[in-house]
């Protein structure tokens, strides 16, 4: 293990609460090494549950925010122009899968097409990756898993999985935790009440029932949680709602006033 891959070793616990039976099947598809798919809406928790099975597992986790600029060569490496001449440098993807890491790739829906391809030889029985430009072609330790995160909420014809990467992964479906368990994490994540932090998510209830009828996608646990800091810090209850839990989500006059009216009525 390099050092490196040691700066990546999640050191301390995290807080995870289970939403259902997800850390078995996380353990079997880790026990299998079989690639495995988060999906669900942003800010419900994905993140934090790698981060978490890493823990338990006892792996280096490194994780890659994806986007739309990003090449195959941010991912799995290039050579680096330096005084004496040229050094190879691995990406990402490639220094977790030859030290045996778990790679998270999160929201892979964003990245192009024709980046996302290059993990293919990785989530196969080959458990390879070519590097072509250095000649290699990289066996995966045995250690290495490929985590990804996709959002179905944001599926267009623009950006989506090809169905030949889709079909590599096993899957696991996430969402909002249900009420108690969220007014919980809230409660838990920032120190305030857990009566409280029930009514910020009746707030997010309210808001995710528009989701569809104006609005791309409700209130997140994520906001929820920067609701709650917000009201640590000794912001109002309202303007905290408003700053975490309305603004961020639409710019619509309408809605807004429909959100805020639920957080007059609730809190
Ligand atoms: P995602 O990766 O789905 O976008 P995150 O994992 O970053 O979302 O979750 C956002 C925040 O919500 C976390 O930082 C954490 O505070 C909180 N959270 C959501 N679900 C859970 C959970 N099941 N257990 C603990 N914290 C959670």
């Amino acid at each position: 293990m390099t050092a490196t891959l040691n700066d990546w070793r999640v050191t301390t616990r995290p807080y995870y609460a289970p939403q259902a039976d997800e850390i078995t099947l996380f353990e079997a598809a880790y026990a299998a090494r079989l690639p495995v798919m988060l999906k669900g809406p942003t800010g419900c928790g994905k993140s934090r549950f790698v981060e978490y099975m890493a823990y338990k597992l006892d792996r280096p986790l490194v994780t890659v925010a994806c986007n739309e600029d990003m090449t195959a060569a941010d991912l799995v490496g290039r050579f680096l122009l330096e005084p004496g001449g040229t050094r190879w440098q691995d990406g990402p993807l490639t220094l977790a899968a030859r030290h045996g890491a778990i790679c998270y790739l999160d929201e892979v829906v964003e990245a192009r097409q024709d980046t996302t391809v290059v993990m293919h030889p990785l989530t196969d029985h080959r458990r390879t990756l070519p590097l072509d430009k250095k000649g290699e072609l990289l066996r995966a330790h045995p250690d290495f898993q490929l985590v990804i995160s996709y959002n179905p909420g944001y599926q267009s014809l623009m950006k989506d999985l090809k169905t030949s990467t889709r079909q590599r992964f096993a899957a696991l479906d996430f969402d909002y935790p249900v009420a108690e368990l969220e007014a919980d994490i809230v409660a838990r994540e920032t120190g305030i009440a857990t009566a409280l932090a029930a009514g910020l998510v009746q707030v997010a209830a309210a808001a995710r029932r528009l989701k569809g009828h104006g609005l791309d996608e409700g209130i997140s646990t994520r906001l929820l949680v920067y609701a709650g800091q917000l009201i640590r810090q000794g912001v109002s209850v309202r303007h905290a709602c408003r700053m975490a839990m309305v603004r961020p989500i639409t710019d619509d006059a309408d809605i807004r006033e429909t959100l805020e009216h639920a957080i007059d009525a609730v809190l």
